[in-house]
């Protein structure tokens, strides 16, 4: 994408609020806005860091009073000159605003400009741009960590240590090539096979977190599933009730699919089909049943709902399968109704859905079932999939220079192997590189205006 040098303007908070802001930036950012900001002084001879009071007027009208936020470049979100214009959040002011603006001269920005300018000022790397929608859009605790870690860069000093080490390895090869009349190996075989081992190990933990990395930002999947009647959708309710639940419908290929979502102990849960759940009518339960397995098929959690009187006979077995990546939870419910002297065993929790107890400690082992103590101590979390997929092609990349290796590649090869590795790593951060303008697109267009 070729820098501009349009001054940009764009509304960079929701209607609604007390206080709207306008961003202006650009080189003509102060000269813009001293057309019609009357304060003590211009902006064009305000410090930066500084904040002024004033009126925005419209020839002789004032439109509103103001606090006129000044950031200088190289000091700024995008390292130009910038203004931040806080006004009353009425959206006829705001709109007033942009249009006095945009009539002296500034252009309104796209989604995602402002990062698109502190990205290509490097004051982020791609992967940190990406970190500030998430972080716009995390409603967890734990999706705030993930992203708040990538927007710190600690994810790509992480990938920047990994592109250093191969690197190293391909100068190596390469200086082969200088003496390839002299037959010497300066990279010595047994030790490069050992680091690029290394390196493939790391690159497929990364690889391993994007399960949950993308769980944490998109929200678990959980399935509900037991036998008719057993309490299922009076659980759901409850959870929902006491959690606060944002209903979604997402629109599945085939048919919509209705899923709840809840921020339980800090994780956002989505507890899919709930549809299925709740048709208690006869004739829809047989497309119920068919529409939980589906649900179970796309879990990463499973409840397994149980009648608590049932277990004084024996715990019933789910009428479902799992995979190996599927986690179950066994749960009684009812237990309210429950003989006084039955004893749960260890592995099951005993709940009354109706009566709301036992609901901290399913809540705990909800929370418990996903392992985010990654997230908490910082590690980089894969959560991107266009992070996940470049992974992968540098994990098939470097498997190709094993095999080279293994198969006595010739220096240059085996080097051009690597460097593909480092292509695809680079590809993440893509600090000092050029990036297609589809991808940047792609990557942006995701993201609000005035971001
Ligand atoms: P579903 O078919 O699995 O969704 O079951 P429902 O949630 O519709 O519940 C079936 C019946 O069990 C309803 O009459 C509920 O009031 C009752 N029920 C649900 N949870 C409890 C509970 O914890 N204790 C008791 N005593 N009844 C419950």
């Amino acid at each position: 994408m070729i820098p501009d040098h349009d001054t940009i303007v764009a509304p960079a908070t929701a209607a609604g609020g007390a206080i709207a802001v306008v961003r202006v930036s650009g080189r003509e950012a102060f000269a813009l806005c001293d057309r019609m900001f009357r304060g003590r002084k211009p902006l064009a001879e305000a410090d930066g860091y500084t904040v002024h009071y004033g009126e925005i007027m419209d020839g002789d009208r004032i439109v509103d009073d103001v606090l006129a936020a000044v950031f200088r470049a190289p000091h700024s979100y995008t390292g130009e000159d910038s203004v931040e214009i806080s006004c009353h959040g009425s959206s006829y002011i705001v709109s007033e605003i942009l249009r006095l603006l945009t009539a002296a001269g500034g252009r309104m920005a796209q989604p995602g400009e402002f990062t698109i300018r502190a990205y290509l000022a490097g004051k982020l790397d791609l992967s940190q741009a990406e970190a500030v929608a998430d972080t716009i859009a995390a409603s967890s605790r734990a999706a705030h960590a993930l992203a708040s870690t990538q927007m710190r860069g600690g994810y790509s000093d992480e990938l920047e240590r990994l592109r250093d080490k191969l690197l190293n390895l391909t100068s190596l090869l390469e200086l082969e090539l200088d003496f390839s009349e002299e037959d010497v190996e300066f990279a010595d075989r047994t030790a490069l096979r050992e680091t690029m081992q290394r390196i493939g190990a790391e690159i497929d933990r990364l690889r391993s977190s994007f399960s949950l990395g993308n769980a944490i930002k998109e929200g678990v999947a959980v399935a509900i599933a037991g036998a008719p009647n057993v309490g299922k959708s009076t659980l759901l309710n409850r959870l929902l009730n006491e959690e606060r639940a944002m209903v979604s419908e997402i629109a599945g290929t085939t048919r919509d699919v209705i899923e709840e979502r809840a921020n339980i102990g800090g994780i956002l849960f989505r507890f899919l089909d709930t549809a299925g759940i709740r048709s208690t009518d006869d004739r829809l339960e047989r497309m119920g049943i068919e529409r939980t397995m589906e649900s179970i098929r796309r879990a990463q959690l499973v409840i397994h709902l149980i009648d608590a009187s049932a277990l004084a006979a024996a715990v019933p077995e789910p009428d479902f399968a799992l995979r190996p990546d599927q986690k179950l939870l066994t749960v009684a419910n009812k237990i309210d109704r429950a003989p006084a002297l039955l004893t749960l065993p260890e592995n099951i929790i005993g709940i009354s859905a109706k009566q709301g107890t036992g609901l901290d400690r399913l809540c705990e082992a909800l929370r418990r079932a996903v392992d985010t103590d990654a997230l908490y101590h910082g590690d980089p979390v894969v959560s991107n999939s266009r992070h996940y997929e470049a992974l992968t092609t540098a994990r098939e990349a470097l498997d190709r220079a094993l095999d080279g290796l293994g198969n006595g590649l010739p220096a240059d090869l085996l080097s051009e192997e690597i460097r593909q590795v480092i292509h695809a790593l680079g590809s993440i951060t893509a600090r000092g590189a050029i990036v297609p303008d589809e991808v940047l697109q792609n990557i942006f267009s995701k993201f609000c205006v005035g971001k």
